[in-house]
């Protein structure tokens, strides 16, 4: 099955952490962590609609420095998300600058602090001088964006301070069974991607859909569509090796076709990974099996693995493919 989003890292395991994630069909693409972000190129930042920051350490927010320079003459409103002191991070960057002649850039700037329970907003306007405009707080169950066609979740871990893990998900897939439209004589045509958009927002069945002037009731053109569960990735950057971790990890990626899960340090310098509040290999491992992924992808190395014999990538893949 198709699936409506590509999603690839940036750099490799030994750089900056960030996942790249295009959403077909919409002309917008995603973010997961802006470590250095200079191997994207300019049209591909520009398409970035929401940003998801883990944590502000700063090899995984260097990069909003780039995004910032590219769309500050973007229409496109930039949305970021991030731990609850991301409001206070971003406020702080913007503050590094001078602002004095900007007035006439479109960019809007959306930013949202998240913890366990609330997700406080504040807008910065280039039009604004970037100065903080506060937006308020509203209760947070787990669901960052609950889009018409996917969503994003967060979940609150420690990496000796807060970050975030993440999933985005499909609500499903939907395609034309081609044969039954023929076989009805119906044409091709923009009233599809109707179809397709009433299913997916639970519309009623009397629903009426015109197809070149007749008018059909959704309930009629229903056995049209062939429905599948979307895909799921997940994404869990610098988390300490505590089970209270572990547990609300596999809680969130279970079932996830491809989880990425840094394994800055394989098991034989645990006691290293626990001093530095990050995951071992072996343990990024069991996490995936434990919550039943098809693809564990680990990056996010320690420089000490470069060239070495046992990577963190072998380690972890090994513990991830033992029988439970
Ligand atoms: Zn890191
Ligand atoms: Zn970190």
């Amino acid at each position: 099955m198709k699936p409506t989003f590509h999603h690839s890292l940036v750099n490799g395991p030994f750089k900056d952490p960030s996942l790249y994630v295009r959403l077909f069909w919409q002309r917008r693409a995603l973010l997961f962590d802006a470590g250095d972000i200079s191997a994207l190129d300019q049209k591909s930042i520009l398409k970035l609609s929401d940003v998801f920051i883990t944590h502000t350490h700063i090899d995984h927010f260097i990069g909003f420095d780039t995004l910032l320079r590219a769309h500050l003459g973007n229409e496109r409103q930039l949305r970021v998300y991030g731990p609850m002191d991301i409001l206070e991070h971003i406020e702080g960057k913007l503050g590094g600058y001078s602002w004095n002649v900007i007035e006439q850039y479109p960019l809007k700037l959306e930013v949202f602090g998240i913890d366990e329970n609330s997700i406080k907003q504040a807008s910065f306007y280039a039009s604004e001088a970037f100065r903080r405009i506060d937006r308020g707080e509203r209760a947070f169950e787990g669901v960052v964006i609950d889009d018409e066609f996917f969503k994003v979740r967060a979940v609150s871990l420690r990496h000796d301070i807060q970050c975030l893990g993440y999933t985005l998900e499909e609500d499903f897939h939907i395609n034309i069974d081609k044969a039954a439209l023929s076989e009805r004589g119906l044409p091709v045509g923009k009233w599809l991607s109707q179809l397709k958009n009433l299913i997916r927002k639970g519309a009623q069945d009397d629903t009426i859909i015109d197809i070149e002037g007749r008018p059909y009731a959704l309930a009629d053109l229903k056995n049209l569509a062939m429905i599948t569960k979307g895909q799921k990735i997940s994404y869990v950057m610098d988390v300490e090796p505590s089970e209270d971790n572990v547990e609300k990890i596999i809680g969130l990626v279970k079932g996830s076709n491809t989880f990425y899960c840094e394994a800055y340090f394989i098991d034989e310098d645990r006691d290293r990974a626990f001093e530095r509040h990050h995951l071992t290999a072996r343990l990024a491992g069991r996490i995936a099996r434990e919550a039943g992924v098809r693809e564990l992808v680990v990056t996010h190395f320690s420089p000490k693995y470069l060239g070495a014999e046992r990577t963190p990538e072998q380690e972890a893949l090994e513990e991830f493919q033992k029988q439970s």
